[in-house]
Order: C-alpha cells, then structure tokens, then sequence
C-alpha cells in the first residue's frame, strides 16, 4: 500500500480537513440534547434546518424565508429566518419604518423540544404549543424601538411585562404542520417504525423525537409528495396486468384473487375503508360474489393499516349470465369520509383501476372448461407470477425516487425493465380489445385488472347473491 505516498497534495489536505471536521459532527439524541441543561437549540441545529425544509414542502407558498430583506437583521446563526407568509409580509412592513433585529422567528418542534426539557427556559411552552412552531411569532432585540411599527403592521405585543420581545403576527394555526413535518422526516428514515403523520403530539411522536439524531437523518422525504389524509399506492397483485388484455371468464364462473395497496396516506385504514366501485361511484357490479359487503363494495380492509403500511384486498368475481364484454372500475372510499379520489386526497382516481373481463357462453369453449381449465390455471399462475415481480420492480421504482433513498440508478434499471415488460405483448391469452394502455405509470396502477391465478370450480350461491345484492345502499 505505498499508493497513498503518490496522492496529490491537494487531496490530502482534503482528507485532512475532512478528518479534521468530522469531531464537531458527533451525533446526539435529542434527549441527550436536551439532558445537557441548556436554554438553547444550538446543538439541533442540522435536525432542525430538515425539519424547515420538509415544512416548506408541506404547504408551499404558506411558510416562507423572510432574509434576506432590507431593514431585517438576524442576532444569530441559531434563527431559522422562517414565518407564514402572512406573519413575512407584516415584518417586512415594519421594518420599512424601523429597522428589526430578530432574536427568534420560527422553532422546529425538535427545538421546542429541547428548550422545554431543558429545564433551563424560563418561558418554554411544551412542544406542540409554542406560536414560534406556527411561524407567526418573532421575538425582536429592538423590541422597544420596534412596537409602534409592529403594531400598525398588524403584530401584537402580546406579553409586555413577561415576554417582551415578544410579538404574534397574522397568521392562521399552524403548529400542527411542525409536528407533521416531524412525522414524516422519521417516516421516510425507518420504515420499520412508520408513525402515524396526523400531525399531533402526543407518545408515539414524542418517543421518536428523543431518540432522533441531532445532526439529522439520512434523507428528507420527497418534496412535493402527498400529505393528503387518505391515499393509496399500487404495491402487487396476483392478476395479470392490464395490458395483457381482457380476461375471459364463462357465464357463472368464479375466480378469486387480490391486490394490495400501500396506505401512502397521513390517516389510518381501518373497517370503513372499501375497495368500491367506480365510473359511476357506488355503481352496481354486475360481478358481485360471495364476501362482497355490497354489490359495490368486493373488499374493505376490517382491521387497521397505520400510514405505511399496506393491505390486499382480496375479492372474487362471479361472471354475470350474459356473455360479453364488461369493463369495472374501482376506487378506494372511507366510508363517511372521502373518496381516495377527492381533489384534496391523494388518488387512485376513479378511472385508474380497471378490469376488463370477456364473458362467454358456458360450455361454447371445451378447451377453456375441462382439461382445458387446469392448463389455463397453470399459465396464470405463471403469468401471476411475472406480473408480481414487475409490479414490484415498478413499486420499488416508484417508492425509491419519492424517497430518494438509493444513491445508485440500480432501482432506476429494475424500473425500466418493468417498464419494458408492462409494455411487451403477450400471447397467453387471446385478447380482443388488445389495447395498449396509455401511459406505462398509468399500466401499474391500473394492474388490477385481469384476475387471473386461482381459477376455482364455480361455486354458485344464490342466497348470499341475493344478500349482497340488497346490502347495497
Ligand atoms: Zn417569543
């Protein structure tokens, strides 16, 4: 090993540095932070400049810089020269009558944290309360010099005696998105302890936040990405793809299968959540079977997935008596809530998942029926098969450039590569419409089509149809 010797100079003195800097990096947790007995958020400084970032993200144009800007100065590198937008515009208005110096403007909830367990503030409100987590209070060095300005700006002076540097501008409640911005942070670095993003404060957040590391995590979660309440990914599924074409069924048969969705929402699934129908929503299934709750509702979730986590929706489809061609559309609904197709939640929308079933005349194919009907099975299971693996090569893609988690392009290739099965034609099964579906993002979701894989003896029961078929409503 003589080759370090033959290192340019110049590199070495950047390994040097390196070295010489990596000391003042060690990482804490914010409890051991806090432990310390400090009136400061000095030691959180890298955690916190995240948890600015992943807010900014959340809802942006409402939380904002307000530095650089004339007549503003900050007393230290400790401020986060962040405010609502409305709180911005108020400060800026002062300040174009008396110059502001800002002692502290906007706080991460890993701040409050610990200047509330330190002990060591006088005034330190619990985190989770404190109007410098909304991003609407600042506290002002030339308090005194600064009233009237502020106050004709629209910002109040809220505790002369006991805070006095103190002032709450406008602004709206937003101490919530500080908790959220949190949550999703720790989400995005340990998918093995997803928590609930419902932004509020309460065991479950406060435990991660004391063990998280002062000097940050690993990576910020996707800019950008849905923070919508209810909102579902395409994970797998045991039907063939979409793109393979319509799938064939006879008249009264029964075919059982699955597909599983993430929960990529900010709220729980739980027994009010239902695969339903779509195009129109709540419309009638003509394919409605035994364990479907309504003729518009072949599965719900029963117990709970917590965001992040993921759920198969397992249903069967019993051919109607009229052979032809049928096309069934579905979406995700919380029952008394929201449609997961909502403007303001986060999709599938309602066109998006899709069967396409051709119906034929029982007995009209010998070939499908009898010895026929194992081969068929076969070739599904093994189309099955291929289409969960590309499936998840497309989710994995999917998941990695929302996180941006991978540094190599090792997911980008695997991606592709689904990319490029989704799109190539394949012969098992005759497909009449044989359409090519639009987009090869829109092919994942729309996967749920084609039930495949189990091909079960059809099992009529006319009693529990009938049943379903009234539970509708
Ligand atoms: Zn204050």
């Amino acid at each position: 090993m003589g080759r370090p010797l033959a290192l340019p100079f110049a590199l070495l003195a950047a390994v040097a540095t390196t070295f010489a800097a990596a000391p003042a990096a060690e990482a804490q947790t914010l409890q051991a932070v806090a432990a310390q007995g400090a009136c400061s958020t000095a030691g959180v400084t890298k955690l916190s400049d995240q948890l600015v970032q992943v807010q900014m993200c959340l809802t942006p144009g409402t939380f904002v810089a307000f530095t650089p800007h004339a007549g503003v100065t900050l007393t230290s590198t400790q401020v986060h020269p962040y405010l609502l937008a409305t709180a911005r515009d108020a400060l800026w208005a002062a300040a174009a009558t008396t110059p502001v110096q800002v002692n502290s403007a906007f706080r991460t909830i890993a701040d409050q944290y610990v200047l509330y367990y330190s002990g060591a503030c006088a005034l330190a409100a619990t985190p989770g309360n404190s109007n410098h987590e909304t991003g609407r209070a600042v506290d002002l060095e030339n308090w005194s010099a600064a009233i009237s300005a502020m106050a004709a700006a629209g910002c109040v002076h809220s505790y002369p005696s006991s805070d006095p540097v103190h002032f709450d501008c406008p602004g709206t409640d937003h101490r919530s998105d500080s908790i959220l911005a949190f949550q999703r942070l720790w989400n995005a670095n340990n998918p093995g302890d997803v928590i609930a993003e419902d932004g509020a404060y309460g065991p479950m957040t406060e435990a991660r936040l004391a063990k998280s590391p002062s000097t940050g995590f690993a990576k910020l979660p996707a800019c950008g990405a849905t923070t919508a309440d209810w909102a579902a990914e395409f994970v797998s599924q045991t039907y063939p793809l979409a793109s393979a074409g319509a799938l064939t069924m006879t008249v009264g048969q029964e075919l059982d299968g699955d597909i599983e969705l993430k929960n990529v929402g900010g709220k729980a699934w739980d027994g009010k959540t239902f695969l339903a129908t779509t195009a129109p929503r709540d419309r009638a299934s003509l394919f409605v079977a035994t364990g479907w709750t309504s003729s518009s509702r072949p599965a719900g979730v029963g117990g709970v997935v917590s965001p992040g986590g993921a759920h198969k929706f397992q249903f069967r489809l019993h051919a109607p008596p009229t052979p032809g061609d049928y096309v069934e559309h579905f979406g995700v609904v919380e029952e008394g809530m929201a449609w997961f197709s909502d403007p303001a939640q986060g999709g599938p929308s309602d066109d998006l998942l899709q069967v396409k079933i051709h119906v034929v005349a029982a007995g009209g194919d010998a070939g499908l029926d009898a010895g026929g009907g194992d081969a068929a099975s076969a070739a599904d299971a093994a189309d099955a098969g291929l289409d969960a693996g590309a499936g998840e090569d497309a989710a994995s893609e999917i998941d990695a450039g929302a996180d941006g988690a991978t540094p190599s392009n090792i997911d980008g290739a695997d991606g592709a590569g689904a990319g490029c099965g989704c799109e190539t034609p394949r012969g098992s099964r005759g497909s009449r419409e044989g359409r090519t579906e639009p987009t090869a993002s829109a092919l994942a979701i729309a996967a749920l089509g084609m039930l495949g894989i189990v091909t079960r003896r059809r099992r009529r029961s006319p009693v529990k149809r009938a049943k379903a078929r009234q539970a509708r409503g």
